[in-house]
């Protein structure tokens, strides 16, 4: 069976449940970065029963993963890359590097989505040491009530440590972990994957989205979804008292992002407060085009 890389590794990330429309790219040779959805794709490698379901017998499987393994050495390829980043990034610019291998200072903090598509320092171009950066499915921040994540303790670490200056909140269209939540069924706990589970604290957008836009195809209801996602996201950030605090003195200001991979364009927002600074908002929508 022939296929090529780019088609077995499109089945793959469908079968992750998580994003089912990724999109790949292929790569070009001689490039310095991973283009975007590669490493998901290569790390999915091992799921071989999903695979001999999709592609027919395990004879076929076989013939065609001897074929990526022959024709296409990933790591091989990560190698070049990383001696190439050395020889034409590092070297050249070794005192900020070095800089860098002491301590960091970041301005900014992003929450983004885990998607392989949407890296935020590839769509945002921070370079090393601007972004202290963390990823989940759906880019979520949970409140604190909700107790200790991996996010909000990065969190704590960037605000009160770092002392960033800006929070964003990244999300993007065709977000799985979005679509995960909107179909979300009502089923027994112990039947929710780990993924369910997790995007169910987006619930509240969800029902927002639905009561709102029921009239709407399922596709038109998860791109209002993602949105409100984002807004609630911000608005959890004002939880935490040693955010919360810093927003009233003026030390952080928070944004929510949403990345459009369709057309390219960004929606911002950003979180108000009303003149006493106790009560918070999202507003001043802004389109980057
Ligand atoms: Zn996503």
């Amino acid at each position: 069976m022939a296929l090529t890389l780019c088609g077995r590794a499109r089945r793959l990330v469908s079968a992750t449940s998580i994003h089912s429309n990724g999109c790949l790219l292929h790569r070009q040779t001689g490039s310095d970065r991973f283009h975007l959805g590669e490493a998901k794709s290569i790390r999915l490698l091992p799921r071989r029963t999903n695979m001999v379901q999709e592609l027919g017998s395990r004879e076929e499987f076989m013939q065609g993963n001897r074929e990526i393994e022959t024709s296409y050495d990933f790591l091989g390829e990560m190698r070049q890359r990383f001696l190439r980043f050395k020889r034409q990034k590092y070297l050249p610019q070794i005192e900020k590097f070095q800089a860098l291998a002491i301590a960091q200072s970041p301005k900014v903090m992003v929450i983004g989505c885990a998607d392989s598509r949407v890296c935020p320092s590839y769509v945002l171009g921070f370079q090393p040491g601007e972004a202290f950066t963390i990823r989940n499915v759906a880019n979520l921040v949970t409140p604190i009530q909700n107790g200790p994540t991996e996010t909000n303790s990065a969190l704590e670490f960037a605000v009160t440590t770092l002392q960033v200056e800006d929070i964003i909140v990244m999300g993007h269209s065709n977000c799985g972990g979005i679509a995960a939540l909107m179909s979300h069924q009502n089923l027994q706990e112990n039947q929710y994957s780990l993924v369910e589970r997790w995007v169910m604290n987006g619930k509240a957008a969800k029902l927002r989205t639905q009561a709102a836009s029921s009239h709407l195809s399922f596709d038109e209801q998860c791109r209002n979804c993602e949105k409100e996602s984002i807004k609630d996201s911000v608005m959890n950030l004002v939880t935490y008292p040693w955010i919360r605090d810093r927003v009233k003195r003026g030390e952080v200001k928070i944004h929510g992002c949403y990345y459009n991979l369709s057309d390219c364009s960004i929606e911002k927002w950003r979180l108000g407060s009303d003149k006493n600074n106790n009560g918070f908002y999202v507003s001043d929508r802004e389109i980057w085009s």
